[in-house]
């Protein structure tokens, strides 16, 4: 379980904060506004009238001890920028920012950002992508009990093949790719082996999926 902040609650951060709550994580949510707050106590872990822009505020909320933070302040670009500069010098590990625009993106990993992202222009893409072929991640977000997630060889795994590891049989998820390096081998076959370092891109349940992480 990792532990989130997600501040400024528009549509994009509470949206953020509600599904991360409801896969299980701790989210602490913050916005200035009482009523917000109010309005996601009980979708979230933590929730908390506060100003992201002050320093003295985030610091007495422990920020620091937070793995993710997500900075979802929209119009005020101000408030967004400084925030996102007082996250990273107290020390929170991994940035997230929402940007207006490519400008905006450009100061925001300058002054620290370790992923911008463009809501607005990413789900025109993803629609429009969406019109020009399926997509298997569309399906995975109606099953909310099946994922595709990144596994670490486990010394387990290190020296066998796909086939003597028997990942179907014995824990029903199909290994999808095998990521070494730079390389991706999107079309594993049960001679594959797999070596230290490679990670594996696994699609199953999630009950199912940390077996395999646990294996
Ligand atoms: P969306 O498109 O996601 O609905 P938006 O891009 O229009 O949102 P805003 O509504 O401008 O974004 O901001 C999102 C939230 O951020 C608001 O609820 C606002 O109260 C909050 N916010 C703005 N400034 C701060 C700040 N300094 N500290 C905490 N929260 C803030």
């Amino acid at each position: 379980m990792k532990q989130f902040i997600v501040i400024g609650l528009g549509r994009f951060g509470s949206s953020v904060a509600k599904t991360l709550t409801d896969n299980g994580h701790d989210v602490l949510a913050i916005d200035l506004n009482h009523q917000i707050i109010q309005d996601i106590s009980n979708d979230v872990t933590h929730a908390v009238e506060a100003d992201a822009t002050d320093e003295e505020a985030l610091k007495t909320l422990g920020v620091r001890n937070f793995d993710v933070a997500i900075v979802s302040i929209g119009d005020n670009i101000h408030a967004n920028i400084l925030s996102t500069l007082i996250l990273k010098e107290l020390g929170v590990p991994y940035v997230i920012v929402k940007a207006q625009d490519a400008l905006h993106g450009k100061v925001l990993t300058k002054v620290g950002a370790d992923r911008v992202v463009y809501p607005e222009r990413d789900m025109g893409e993803r629609i429009a992508h969406n019109l020009i072929s399926s997509n298997v991640l569309d399906y995975l977000e109606f099953a909310p009990d099946y994922s595709v997630v990144e596994i670490l060889a486990s010394q387990n795994m290190i020296g066998k093949s796909l086939g003597e590891l028997e990942f179907r049989s014995r824990f029903d998820v199909n290994v999808m790719a095998i990521k070494r390096g730079q390389h991706l081998n999107m079309t594993p076959g049960a001679s594959d082996k797999i070596l230290e370092d490679d990670t594996l891109i696994v699609m199953g349940k999630n009950e199912n999926l940390d077996k395999v992480r646990d294996f």
